[in-house]
């Protein structure tokens, strides 16, 4: 249903070209589209390179520990060296060398400098020669001493300091390193204290719990190699990985190696979502773009609609109206106001009664009382009435008006002037009547002399049997029933003559054309009746054969049986040339479905085949006397009558023409 507010929307809508919703660049590729998509790029590149410039300062953090922490840890060993350099050199200080170390106090201290945490596998003492003295702990092997032994008493000696070998090997697959401490009396050089370290225990007990689960340490020696360490070598982060060597200690070092941190989660997880969302956005924003992109196609396609239909309407000569349920007409088109001579605003919302019907005389011209009756034909006429009084004919087409949702929202008419159209009809009918009139005139002009033959008859009776009548009179002999007789003869052919001049009266007085139910037969008898004593004159042998009891039909007697009489004189014409006893004309009616068909068949010549297409054509004649109307006008009133006219070819070689008329139809010749 329309409201009134959608009313006027669709009326600004037919009236102007809307304006376009989407103005959009035009290229489908343009930068328009693109700068979304590059916002969202650069957002993915901040974060990923926020992101990365974290992790990577997160690492280098990592690092730095790990330096600082394995720089502690060497303080740390160092330390330590240090604090069993100095326990040794206070032991052999105490104990002397070459003392006992076997007596109670000394394995007291001794047995808590290896079970502590000194790291020490052994001890032993030298004398000043550099020979083996004692070892502690006493055991059934000899300590295993370094390669490097020798050169580092030496060297201790000479340099008055404790001095470290390289790293070895001891016969269980473990490494030690072994310490020189050169060692003084009151006044003077005593001999060398010994302290191996065993590298295993060294870590085990100095290195913190802390530490190792961060870190994995090991024992390094010059070459790099590994000779200890807190765990086996799994799960390393070898970018975090940091060396320390200790000085004079034989090219032993501490190498630290972080374990590889756990893969952190969130930033991974938030990146993961950020490419998601991202590729979501993405082809929300292509999805968008085509959507766009096929609404703007889809309105620029409806414009151009819009615009051809409106040129189409402006242009068109038929008035177009709409209206919706309610009767509230909607629209009207340029052609509507002009045929009516009111504005589309003046228009715009009529009901009914609208402005332009007229219902009395719609009705009256047997057309459509008003546009309800037109919903429910193809089409109706009407009569319309202009703003200044004149009322004028249209033929209005009226189809029901979908909306976009399927719903019948109104009905959309169009308007046909076509009061042009039919003065033009009722002219060429007026033409038509003139004509036939006229052929009918002709006719009766044929026919003059052998109609004064016949009306000649009945009055020359008259006239006698009068005379006879006035002589009896003046002789004085007569009787009543004589005179009686001889009047009632009088009267017989008064009415005769009467009834030849009715009938020629009846034929030829122009009349409108008139539809009316009448009998065919009847119509058969009178034109022969007409044509009773040409047919007499011209011996010709006229036949009959009526169909008894044939339906009426609807149409104008005069007009049938003038076709009658042409056919039955150009039959006769056809027999002209043939012997008289052969000369015979027969008249059928009969019944054929819902029609009746006349045939009038003669014995004639026959119609050559090169003039039978021109014989319907006007003024076409073989008879130098003949006007060439006569089938024409045939025609035409069978049309006029919704029925045919032919001929056919007999086997005997005369002609036969078919009158099929249709039973009751309704006149036409009224339109
Ligand atoms: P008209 O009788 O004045 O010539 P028509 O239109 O009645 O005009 O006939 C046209 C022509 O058709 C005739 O001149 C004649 O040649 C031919 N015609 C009509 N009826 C017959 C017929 N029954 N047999 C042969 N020819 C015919």
């Amino acid at each position: 249903m329309l409201t009134p507010a959608s009313r006027v929307t669709i009326r600004s809508m037919v009236t102007q070209t809307p304006k376009p919703l989407l103005v959009l660049p035009a290229r489908a590729g343009a930068w328009f589209w693109r700068l979304p998509l590059l916002a969202i790029i650069l957002l993915i590149a901040v974060i990923t390179f926020f992101t990365w410039f974290g992790l990577k300062q997160e690492r280098e953090e990592r690092h730095a520990a790990l330096i600082s922490d394995t720089l502690w840890m060497e303080q740390n060993m160092r330390y330590q060296f240090e604090t069993v350099e100095n326990q040794l050199a206070q032991i052999a200080n105490e104990f002397g060398i070459g003392g006992d170390l076997h007596s109670d106090r000394a394995q007291d201290k001794v047995r808590d400098m290896l079970q502590g945490n000194s790291g020490l596998g052994a001890m032993l003492w030298l004398d000043s020669e550099g020979t083996m003295l004692s070892t502690m702990p006493a055991s059934a092997a000899p300590v295993q001493l370094s390669t490097d032994h020798p050169i580092c008493v030496l060297r201790a000696r000479t340099l008055n300091r404790p001095s470290y070998t390289r790293p070895y090997r001891l016969a269980d697959g473990t490494y030690a390193i072994e310490v020189v401490l050169p060692v003084f009396g009151a006044n003077d050089f005593n001999g060398y204290a010994v302290g191996i370290f065993s590298l295993p225990r060294l870590i085990s007990m100095h290195v913190p719990w802390w530490f190792a689960e961060r870190y994995r340490l090991s024992f390094t020696d010059s070459l790099g190699q590994e000779l200890a360490s807190t765990t086996n070598a799994a799960n390393l982060d070898d970018a975090h990985a940091f060396g320390v060597t200790f000085d004079r200690m034989g090219g032993l070092g501490i190498r630290v190696n972080a374990y590889r941190a756990n893969t952190r989660v969130m930033p991974v997880v938030v990146v993961l979502v950020l490419i998601a969302f991202t590729l979501v956005i993405v082809w929300c924003l292509w999805m968008l773009r085509n959507r766009v992109l096929r609404l703007q196609e889809t309105e620029t396609a409806l414009r151009s609609e819009h615009a051809f239909r409106l040129a189409m309407e402006n242009s068109t000569l038929i008035g177009l109206f709409a209206r919706d349920l309610q009767g509230h007409i909607t629209y009207a088109n340029a052609a509507f106001c002009r045929m009516v001579g009111w504005s589309e605003e003046e228009l715009h919302g009529q009901q009914t009664p609208l402005p332009f019907l007229v219902p009395d005389e719609s009705s009256l011209a047997g057309g459509a009382s008003n546009l309800t009756d037109v919903a429910n034909a193809t089409a109706v006429e009407m009569r319309f009435r202009h703003n200044n009084g004149n009322s004028f004919d249209v033929l209005v087409y009226e189809a029901p008006l979908i909306d976009a949702h399927s719903h019948h929202a109104g009905w959309v008419c169009s308007v046909l002037d076509i009061t042009e159209r039919k003065r033009a009809e009722a002219l060429a009918r007026d033409q038509q009547e003139q004509l036939e009139a006229t052929a009918r005139l002709v006719t009766m002009g044929e026919m003059a002399s052998t109609l004064a033959h016949e009306l000649n008859q009945p009055l020359s009776a008259i006239t006698s049997y009068s005379a006879g009548c006035l002589n009896a009179l003046k002789a004085g002999r007569y009787d009543e029933q004589q005179f009686t007789d001889i009047l009632g003869k009088i009267n017989h052919q008064g009415q005769r003559a009467g009834s030849i001049i009715r009938r020629i009266y009846n034929f030829v007085r122009r009349s409108e054309s008139r539809s009316e139910r009448m009998d065919i037969n009847a119509a058969i008898q009178e034109a022969t009746g007409l044509l009773e004593t040409e047919v007499a004159r011209r011996k010709v042998q006229l036949q009959t054969v009526l169909a008894p009891e044939l339906p009426p039909i609807m149409g104008d007697r005069v007009m049938i049986e003038q076709v009658l009489v042409n056919l039955l004189r150009n039959g006769m014409d056809a027999m002209k040339n043939i012997p008289a006893e052969q000369r015979v004309l027969r008249i059928v009616s009969e019944q054929a479905g819902d029609a009746i068909c006349l045939s009038v068949t003669d014995n004639g010549t026959g119609i050559p085949p090169d003039i039978a297409d021109r014989l319907f054509d006007s003024f076409f004649t073989t008879k130098p006397d003949g006007m060439g109307m006569g089938l024409k006008i045939c025609r035409s009133v069978a049309e006029q009558h919704n029925g045919r006219l032919w001929f056919e070819t007999e086997a005997s070689g005369g002609t036969s023409f078919h009158l099929l008329l249709p039973i009751g139809e309704t006149d036409k010749t009224t339109d």
